[in-house]
């Protein structure tokens, strides 16, 4: 069985694929208001999105998801979905998902389980409407509410990300997890990252560590770390009155690195080995170089080939260490 392994002997079974850098929403901490886009003959076509994925598949991938930017606004993304069904149906594939902001989940939820997605990432800060308007800009919680409701009568799993944001939503922890419990979600919180420019915004005072939230958890419940990993940077504990699991993405207060199993590649084909660092290879020169895959299979074995060890994100001295000039919407989240 073919497999991609990293310098590191880490193995990679994992790619997210950004499949548009557009995106319905502006959220405060992503994406500036006026953003520029990138021109739409720069992405990679729904075939050619297909072809890459396959290739990954072929080399090990077992794990794919699609984000963005916000990957449902992207044209034509149900065929991509459809199409990847059959590397689920042939087993080659183990998962297929994606992080959505969920404003087009109402529209796409019973289509996306027929394509065979059975978990789905959806992102809300706040479940005051308000201030779901100010931290989106753009978003209406009504609409990604019903969007919910959707993905859960499609049977699809349904998990919350949280952007956890210093003197936003500190006083909605307890509400936030309350209502996940409810809804039978599991719930995970991310520490704001730097990655990209955000217009006025001030990234030192949106940052709200994760310790400090566990510490704030613990008050009110009993907290069991969980061994479980996703390979990844998130790390789960459960909450024992409730059962629920609780996810934390702490790139900051914890270094994740050494278990890192995954690759990211931008909507232009660029695969960035670490969202952390700026080192990128193109993939889209060697898929557009012939319709062999010879090029492409080599071109993704040299990038894993130089898979740094870690990141350098680092708050600690009141300055942004390790900022990226990329935003979170170009890599996908
Ligand atoms: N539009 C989709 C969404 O919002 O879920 C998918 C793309 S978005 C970039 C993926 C995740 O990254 C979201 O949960 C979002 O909240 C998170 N995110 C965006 N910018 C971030 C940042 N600077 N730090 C931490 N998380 C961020
Ligand atoms: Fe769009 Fe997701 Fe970024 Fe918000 S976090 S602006 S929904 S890409």
């Amino acid at each position: 069985m073919t497999q991609l392994v990293d310098p590191f002997h880490r193995q990679i079974n994992y790619l997210r694929l950004s499949v548009t850098d557009r995106c319905d929403f502006r959220c405060v901490y992503c994406m500036s208001e006026n953003m520029t886009f990138l021109p739409k003959k720069d992405l990679l076509t729904l075939e050619e999105l297909d072809r890459l994925c396959s290739a990954f598949i072929n080399q090990g991938i077992e794990k794919l998801r699609i984000t963005g930017g916000e990957p449902l606004v992207r044209k034509g993304i149900m065929t991509f979905f459809d199409g990847m069904k059959r590397h689920l149906d042939s087993g080659a594939l183990k998962e297929l998902t994606l992080t959505t902001n969920g404003s087009q989940m109402e529209k796409y939820a019973k289509d996306l389980a027929a394509a065979g997605v059975k978990r789905v990432n959806i992102s809300i800060d706040t479940l005051d409407e308000t201030k779901f308007a100010e931290i989106t800009r753009w978003g209406r919680l009504p609409q990604v509410l019903r969007g919910i409701d959707a993905a859960q009568a499609a049977g699809l799993r349904v998990k919350l990300n949280v952007v956890a944001l210093k003197g936003f939503n500190e006083d909605e922890l307890f509400p936030i997890v309350q209502w996940c419990h409810e809804r039978d979600m599991d719930v995970t919180f991310i520490e704001v990252m730097p990655m990209g420019d955000i217009g006025n915004e001030n990234r030192l005072t949106q940052y709200w560590a994760l310790s400090d939230m566990r510490k704030t958890l613990a008050e009110e419940y009993t907290l069991t770390d969980l061994s479980e990993s996703s390979g990844g940077p998130a790390r789960y504990m459960r909450l024992e009155e409730t059962g629920q699991k609780v996810g934390f993405i702490t790139p900051l207060t914890h270094n994740f690195c050494e278990s890192c199993n995954r690759v990211r590649i931008t909507c232009t084909g660029e695969i960035y080995t670490c969202l952390g660092q700026e080192g990128k290879s193109d993939l889209r020169a060697p898929l557009r170089a012939s319709e062999s895959d010879e090029h492409l299979i080599n071109a993704i074995h040299a990038a894993i080939g130089q898979k740094p060890k870690g990141h350098d994100f680092d708050y600690s001295r009141q300055e942004l260490g390790g900022q990226m000039t990329r935003h979170m919407s170009h890599t996908g989240g």
